[in-house]
């Protein structure tokens, strides 16, 4: 019951598609089709009205609504226009902040469906090159239906693994910032707990199994980022509550070998959704500074489903000492 109510309180968000309209212009159209515009980022309560709707306080262009409203039957919608989006999923691709020059070199590691490599293309103004992998076949055919749809013209969609991408090849030699948002086990997301909830519930070994799986994996992707020669930022999220996924995969990869060749460290408050209150669990980074530079969401009580960001930055110093 409780996790029902859960998710009656999420709004449902709208990112509005920079790269075909502004703000001001979703905002006009859709008080157009009857929805009342509340011009106030306070208390997302008056949400309960089903046609109201506002400005996300935190992240720009992005619109909340009721959860009931049907905003996958509005031509908005079908256009590309919007992109129905968790207000949480959002936030890799503003932390990463990818520049937006003619010659700016982005990857987005683990694509499809694309909602963050649409948001990543916005941001970068349609300019430079946005490399954006997917290993899966099927999920990869939807990645370039969505990057048709949502109009990204400085994507290169490809079909294939990244853990196999040459960091040295030197198409990837300008790479400047990476995102990183591989396969999770998703227990963040609140209707996948409804659905729990119906199932079988699973043992607490293969739980550990298949956490202890993901976490090898999740930390392989992050050293390979780590290996791109110029790279100076990389996001990592997932959709998953558990420490194993999150706060204790960003202490292994600091550990790392790839973490002291390439100087990197975990990037400060303030680079990271610094007005966001809920922050990493101190006591799985052992350290306060390293754990309020992470992004928590917790699911339903922040209006979002659960999601974990981190951000990797390398000592631009001691790299300019180095060469
Ligand atoms: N960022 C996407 C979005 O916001 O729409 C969601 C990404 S989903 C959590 C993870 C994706 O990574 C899946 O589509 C999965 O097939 C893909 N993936 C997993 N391992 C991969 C790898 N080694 N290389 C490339 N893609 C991978």
């Amino acid at each position: 019951l409780g996790l029902t109510s859960t998710t009656a309180n999420i709004p449902r968000y709208a990112r509005v598609n920079t790269s075909l309209w502004s703000i001001d212009e979703a905002i006009k159209y859709f008080v157009s089709q009857g929805y009342s515009f509340i011009n106030s980022f306070s208390s997302l309560n008056h949400l309960a009205n089903s046609k109201g709707f506002q400005k996300d306080a935190h992240i720009p262009n992005l619109l909340a609504f009721s959860p009931n409203a049907a905003l996958q039957d509005d031509p908005a919608y079908n256009s590309g226009k919007i992109i129905l989006q968790d207000k949480a999923s959002c936030f890799p691709a503003v932390v990463l902040s990818p520049p937006s020059e003619d010659n700016s070199v982005v990857i987005d590691a683990t694509a499809a469906p694309g909602n963050k490599t649409s948001h990543l293309s916005a941001l970068m103004g349609n300019k430079g090159t946005l490399y954006a992998f997917e290993r899966d076949r099927k999920r990869f055919s939807t990645l370039k239906m969505m990057i048709g749809k949502a109009a990204c013209k400085n994507v290169t969609p490809v079909n294939t693994d990244f853990l196999t991408v040459d960091p040295s090849d030197p198409k990837y030699l300008p790479v400047t910032h990476i995102l990183l948002d591989p396969s999770c086990s998703g227990s963040g997301i609140v209707n996948r707990l409804d659905h729990l909830l119906e199932g079988e519930p699973e043992s607490e070994k293969s739980q550990h199994e298949r956490l202890d799986k993901l976490a090898a994996f999740q930390l392989l992707m992050i050293k390979h980022a780590m290996r791109f020669p110029n790279v100076k930022k990389i996001v990592y999220s997932t959709c998953s509550i558990h420490a194993s996924e999150n706060e204790h995969v960003v202490r292994d990869a600091l550990s790392s070998d790839e973490a002291k060749a390439g100087s990197f460290s975990i990037a400060s408050r303030n680079e990271v959704l610094p007005d966001w209150p809920r922050r990493g669990f101190a006591e799985e980074m052992n350290s306060t500074d390293a754990a309020s530079a992470l992004v928590r969401c917790l699911p339903g009580e922040d209006a979002t489903n659960g999601f974990f960001v981190s951000c990797f930055v390398r000592d631009q110093n001691i790299t300019l000492k180095r060469k």
